[in-house]
């Protein structure tokens, strides 16, 4: 089984309607859409969901008010500042969003009025595409455990691609270079790059190179959108090949590409004007893969 993943330096560059176009030309694939924080593959492919959980992470302070005397040591010791007195010499109470889950108030308590729980951070899924079985998850606003989350759909779609018996794997990544994308990109077979022609398209190229790099993942870069500046486009080619990446193409501006998402579908599928771009992309990226699993 091979994974390939796209990835982005920021949000908004294509890469999760490339990711839905692979997914419609590699038929059939297994997918996962890794990008938690901002998940939307779902609104492309429309998938009909199979099974769908709660998924704790951490834990957060409670107070039981019976046992509580109001004396305020807690208030003093938490550094998060998440917990409060209501009025003056009133019951604790915690703040869900502040507290970190480190213990200290329940270490100075001096009645033992306070216990955790598991932190609920958001709900998990699997689900059936028209392009494949799929692993994806939903963050709860002002969660921040989402790198435990994306190791668990990246579990599930590995689990689902033996079930399934099919061979690859695509990862709809997160964007930028945080624990989220390394969780999601440790291991992968493949990484393709998609970059903007822009200034900050190409300081995110040499960041993201670097983490493909560490982590000894061989990367493919393509442009999205390459006509809105062809000479920055240019220096993104050669700046890859100078890093010794493989360029896997160029994809020309499409507003065919909304158009098509808004009815559910993938720019592949309604042949808008960048679909040959997309399917050229596509077999440059999975003959690298070939080249991988044959070691030529
Ligand atoms: S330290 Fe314990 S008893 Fe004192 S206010 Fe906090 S929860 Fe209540
Ligand atoms: S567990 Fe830590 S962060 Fe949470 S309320 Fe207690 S002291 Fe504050």
């Amino acid at each position: 089984m091979k994974e390939l993943i796209i990835l982005s330096g920021k949000g908004g560059t294509g890469k999760t309607s490339l990711t839905a176009c692979f997914a419609s030309l590699a038929r059939p694939a297994v997918l996962a859409d890794c990008d938690v924080d901002a998940a939307n593959l779902h609104l492309i492919l429309a998938p009909e969901t199979e099974r769908c959980e709660t998924f704790s992470a951490g834990r957060e302070a409670h107070v039981r008010a019976d046992a509580c005397r109001g004396c305020g040591r807690c208030v003093a010791a938490c550094r998060f500042d998440a917990m409060r007195l209501a009025g003056l010499h009133g019951t604790a109470t915690v703040d869900p969003l502040g507290c970190e889950g480190c213990g200290v108030c329940a270490f100075v308590c001096p009645t033992d009025a306070i216990a955790f729980k598991e932190r609920m951070v958001g709900s998990v899924m699997t689900s059936r595409t028209r392009c494949g079985a799929m692993a994806h998850a939903r963050l709860t606003p002002g969660s921040d455990n989402s790198g435990k989350l994306v190791s668990w759909v990246r579990q599930q779609a590995r689990r689902l691609s033996v079930e399934e018996k099919c061979q690859l794997v695509l990862i709809d990544g997160p964007p930028g270079l945080a624990c989220p994308t390394m969780a999601a990109l440790a291991g992968c077979s493949h990484a393709l790059i998609v970059i903007e022609p822009t200034m900050s398209g190409l300081h995110d190229l040499d960041r993201i190179l670097a983490l493909t790099q560490h982590f000894e993942v061989s990367t493919s870069v393509c442009v999205n959108k390459w006509d809105i500046d062809a000479e920055k486009s240019v220096a993104v080619e050669r700046r890859v090949r100078a890093a010794g990446g493989h360029f896997a193409g160029r994809v020309r501006y499409d507003s065919g590409v909304t158009q098509a998402q808004m009815r559910a579908r993938t720019a592949v599928e309604d042949d808008t004007a960048s679909a040959a771009d997309i399917r050229s992309v596509w077999r440059q990226v999975a003959g690298q893969i070939a080249m991988a699993e044959t070691g030529y």
